[in-house]
């Protein structure tokens, strides 16, 4: 190798010095670091979704593919949370989340790139630590992440104490150095991934090329990033967040204390229009026509959506546009597609897939089984 390709090859580890976009200047405490874990510029393609109400284009920006194991939204979080992490020496992460939050999964993976310890604190349901081995879980415990089960409560209340406590436990004992990661990765500097995000829309004409942008918001990390960065760029597309989350207060005020700890003298209803009642039976849980939409976009687009956010989103957003479509500010829209994909393997697809007709279209078995007597040899190709 020649000594200009060595230099060139960083280590994933390299911190690199953070310079915001010019029109983010101002902004109150900018991180000064990121580690680039997120694959970027992230796609944008056209999306012919089989339901379009007429009038509409839609294209989609595909954060999905931010990486394979490392995707979706969380991963350009983490490109400032864990290089926040490094600076600070710490050694170990803790953050929390559901047992399949795509946030941990990305969490542990990252972490382990980067020489870090991880700990996840899954909330679930059922007090247990038989909490198998599919979807995102599985990628956790291939990295070797250590779990630590824990009942359903909230972050701020309960949750963030607890492993406050066991941090110092950590370092009372092991004299690990603990970083810790909110739920979400929602944190004001977790919000500077989708700050740098709106640059990269930027440089990709979406500011001539569209009208409005979708996204979905659990936590509300994401839509804070984008509608900052609309607001601070005097943007005049329309920023929508599609709410999953049980209640969508929550998703205002996470963008209300982002822009307080910006200095920005605005308010969230000002720059983010949040859209309420496409949560279905409530955060995680699945309608039978929920699943029926996913696969349906599958099918006619290639394209999955998660059954957590995207597929509640694009649902909701679909009908918006029927229903109320003067809640767009023009008919060119963005929708942000935020990963999740290893959802799908907690099973919960499963059962419509086997169902009779689902099946039957699957898979047909050749007639002739019975008679085939010489089988291929094993390397043929
Ligand atoms: C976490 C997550 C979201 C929600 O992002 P927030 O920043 O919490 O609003 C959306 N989609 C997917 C796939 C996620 O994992």
């Amino acid at each position: 190798m020649s000594r200009n390709i060595v230099r060139s090859v960083r280590r994933l580890s390299e911190l690199q010095r953070y310079k915001p976009p010019k029109w983010a200047a101002s902004v109150k405490d900018i991180p000064q670091h990121f580690v680039r874990l997120a694959q970027r510029n992230t796609p944008i393609h056209p999306w012919d979704l089989p339901q379009l109400p007429k009038g509409f284009s839609l294209f989609i920006k595909r954060d999905d593919l931010t990486g394979n194991t490392l995707s979706g939204n969380k991963v350009r979080k983490l490109d400032f949370l864990l290089a926040d992490a490094l600076y600070k020496n710490c050694d170990t992460i803790f953050t929390c989340g559901g047992l399949q939050s795509n946030h941990c999964r990305a969490t542990a993976v990252a972490s382990r790139q980067l020489g870090l310890s991880c700990f996840l604190f899954l909330r679930s349901p059922k007090q247990t630590t038989d909490i198998g081995c599919t979807g995102n879980l599985l990628l956790c415990k291939i990295v070797g992440s250590k779990m630590i089960i824990i009942p359903q409560l909230p972050y701020k209340h309960g949750l963030k104490q607890m492993m406050e406590k066991m941090a110092k436990e950590e370092l009372n004992q092991k004299g690990s150095s603990v970083y810790q990661i909110e739920v979400g990765g929602s944190s004001y500097t977790g919000m500077f991934g989708y700050l740098t995000a709106f640059q990269e829309l930027i440089e990709q004409n979406v500011l001539e090329n569209f009208d409005d942008i979708v996204v979905t918001a659990g936590t509300g990390g994401t839509a804070a990033g984008i509608a900052i960065g609309n607001y601070l760029t005097g943007s005049k597309l329309k920023c929508h967040a599609v709410s999953v989350a049980d209640n969508t207060a929550y998703a205002y005020s996470k963008i209300n204390e982002d822009l307080q700890a910006g200095g920005l003298d605005v308010q969230a209803e000002e720059i983010i229009d949040i859209i309420d009642g496409y949560q279905g039976r409530g955060y995680g849980l699945s309608t039978q026509h929920e699943l029926e939409s996913i696969l349906e976009i599958s099918r006619t687009t290639g394209v999955m959506m998660d059954p957590v956010y995207n597929i509640k989103a694009v649902r909701g957003m679909l009908t918006e546009m029927k229903c109320n479509p003067t809640r767009f500010r023009g008919q060119r829209i963005l929708y942000i597609h935020t990963g999740g994909v290893f959802d799908f393997y907690d099973g919960r697809i499963d059962t419509l897939l086997a169902s009779s007709s689902s099946a039957a279209e699957n898979a047909q078995q050749v007639a002739s089984w019975g008679d085939i007597d010489d089988p291929m040899p094993f390397f043929d190709y």
